[in-house]
Order: C-alpha cells, then structure tokens, then sequence
C-alpha cells in the first residue's frame, strides 16, 4: 500500500519519534502550526477515526491515553494543548492514515466548536 505513514512507521522515511509503544508511534509534524505538533499514528492502518473506531474502538482509547503521555513529555500539559484528528474532504484530512495532531505551547486561538 503506498502509504506515507505506513512508510514512516516501516522507517522507510526518516521521522523523529517521540514516543511509540505496541499501538503507536508520535512523530513531530514536518510542517509544524504549534510550537509543540507532534502525530500519533496507529501502527494499524486505518484510513480515519470512523474506520479505527468502528473496526477497535478500545484501540482508540489507547490512542488518546498516548496523546497524554506525549503531552506530559512535551510539558504542555499543565498549560493545556489540544487533540485534533481531521476526517474525509470536509475535515481536510490530507493523509489516508488515522493520526492525531497534539498541539500546544502556546495559546491556541482559532476555535471552530
Ligand atoms: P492532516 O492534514 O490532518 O491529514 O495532517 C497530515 C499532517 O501530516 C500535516 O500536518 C503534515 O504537515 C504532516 N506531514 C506530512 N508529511 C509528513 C512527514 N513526512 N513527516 C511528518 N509529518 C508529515
């Protein structure tokens, strides 16, 4: 499958990994919107949250556990940051590969919900 993430977890493309474990791997973003963006990718391909939730919801919940963890190591976590997962054409998701975006470091401003 000519998957970028699928690629990044084979370590087929360079990435730097900030934390991984038996579901996952974080990666900082290359093209990064926070002082702290960094992706956590399943190691499982699935093409969004509705697919991965439907196929492993408790997959999911390890997940954001992840997210945590990241956060806590970043040193956002006190301050607060925010998870974020885009889905489908309306989302603007631009990778086929569930990952979740953990931002922080700085006041995040623009809010659509
Ligand atoms: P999305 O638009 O939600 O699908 O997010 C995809 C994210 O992947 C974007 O924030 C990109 O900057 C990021 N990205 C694309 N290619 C790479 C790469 N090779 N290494 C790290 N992040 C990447």
């Amino acid at each position: 499958m000519d998957c970028l993430f699928c690629k990044i977890i084979a370590g087929e493309i360079p990435s730097t990994i900030v934390y991984e474990d038996a579901d996952c791997i974080a990666i900082r973003d290359i093209n990064p919107q926070a002082p702290t963006h960094v992706l956590v990718i399943p190691r499982a391909h699935y093409a969004n949250l509705t697919e991965a939730a439907t196929a492993d919801p408790a997959l999911v919940g390890r997940l954001m556990r992840a997210c945590t963890e990241v956060a806590k190591r970043e040193g956002v976590s006190e301050d607060g940051y925010r998870v974020v997962t885009n889905i489908g054409v309306n989302g603007a998701q631009s990778v086929q590969h569930l990952h979740l975006h953990v931002l922080g470091g700085v006041k995040l401003t623009e809010r659509m919900a």
